[in-house]
């Protein structure tokens, strides 16, 4: 198996901070997993292209980077199910069946990061999520050495979540995923922005407008370093929900199945004042406030000064407590937020 040792990580992270691990490993197939040495007593980490990952230190854990490659379509009556490598890239994916007249993941198009990673929150966008077509993963067990395939339902997929995300946590790791994707398709144009399009759009009329879209709002990680949406939007109970209502009027929310009632994370920040809000090196993105972006600074402990930052000033105007969506990575493999030490608090003093 490839591995390396004093390995730089800042072109593996999209916020390009400066970090490095003492060993990363590159498995590739089922027998180089098995060669993995035994990680029980070993901080580490599972590294996609670790554009939702923060490095908040300069010392990182040990790094598995699966290197899975390859797509296989087979071709049923009704549907195709199409089975790929963890360590392909996620758009190249989307491309590569629409090429194929295999419609289904146009609305998840330009989302960055690998395949093996999409499982993990459940990536979404445009009103679409990875669980929607998803069949099966294959996931390989440390402790047992053995691969196991999970069907859709043993997953818990849920919004931004995933049983990998809590009972599967760092005990294993995904190397395939398998999608499902019915020949009967139709576009799906629920999501403000593509209700312009008519109903007879192609997959690829659909796709360049979500590519038109997300590059209008977002800025790309290859120019200005992000990690995305870095907070979730936060779910509020219906109680909490109506004492915000009347203070706020115009608050967006978007109630749940359960009762309770999912705000705009990025409404929040906006109304708290902080979109373009910069801070030395970092800063909120200009047209999008729930993107933290990095103009230049090395250091981890830089965003998180400012998301807590963002945190803080949120908390105080709404009474809501926004959470990363981001994971963070010390040496000590991933951290809470909420234990994170904030070395530099930005405006203790006067702000707050
Ligand atoms: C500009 C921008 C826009 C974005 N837009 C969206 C969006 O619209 N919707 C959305 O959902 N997300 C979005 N994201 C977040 C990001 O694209 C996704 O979280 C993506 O799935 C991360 O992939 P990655 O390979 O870079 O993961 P990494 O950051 O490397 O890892 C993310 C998590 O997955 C785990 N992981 C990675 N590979 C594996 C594996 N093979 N097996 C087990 N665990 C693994 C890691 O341990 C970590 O916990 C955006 C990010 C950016 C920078």
């Amino acid at each position: 198996m490839q591995s390396n040792h004093n390995y730089p990580l800042k072109n593996n992270n999209s916020f390009n901070i400066k970090a490095s691990c003492s060993h990363i490993y590159f498995p590739s197939n089922l027998a180089e997993l098995q060669q993995l040495p035994d990680l029980t007593a070993t901080n580490f980490y599972i590294l996609g292209e670790g554009s939702n990952t923060l490095f908040v230190e300069e010392n990182a854990p040990v790094i598995i980077q699966p290197k899975f490659h390859g797509i296989n379509i087979d071709e049923q009556a009704e549907h195709f199910l199409v089975t790929v490598g963890a360590a392909e890239n996620w758009h190249d994916l989307v491309c590569f069946c629409l090429e194929k007249g295999i419609n289904g993941l146009e609305n998840l198009a330009l989302i960055p990061g690998s395949v093996g990673a999409a499982p993990v929150q459940n990536i979404g966008a445009y009103g679409v999520e990875f669980a929607d077509f998803c069949d099966e993963i294959q996931w390989y067990e440390f402790a047992s050495k053995t691969l196991h395939t999970l069907v859709k339902e043993d997953c818990d997929f849920a919004y931004r979540e995933s049983i990998f995300k809590h009972a599967f946590y760092n005990k294993g790791l995904i190397t395939h995923v398998s999608f499902k994707f019915p020949k009967a398709w139709q576009p799906n144009l629920s999501y403000a922005g593509l209700d312009s399009l008519v109903k007879t759009s192609s997959a690829t009329e659909v796709m360049n407008q979500v590519i038109a879209l997300r590059s209008s709002k977002l800025p790309d990680p290859k120019v200005l370093p992000n990690a995305g949406s870095f907070f979730k939007n936060p779910v509020v109970s219906a109680v909490e929900f109506t004492q915000l209502q009347q203070r706020f009027p115009d608050i967006p929310h978007y109630p749940q199945a359960n009762g309770e009632v999912k705000l705009a994370a990025a409404w929040l920040i906006d109304q708290a004042g902080l979109k373009g809000f910069r801070h030395q090196e970092v800063g909120v993105h200009q047209q999008q406030a729930l993107v933290l972006v990095n103009y230049g600074s090395d250091l981890g402990c830089d965003i998180i000064s400012l998301a807590k930052y963002v945190q803080r000033i949120v908390n105080k105007k709404f009474s809501v407590m926004l959470t990363p969506e981001v994971r963070m990575i010390s040496a000590e493999g991933e951290q809470s937020f909420i234990t994170l030490n904030d070395a530099n608090p930005i405006g203790k003093l006067h702000h707050d």
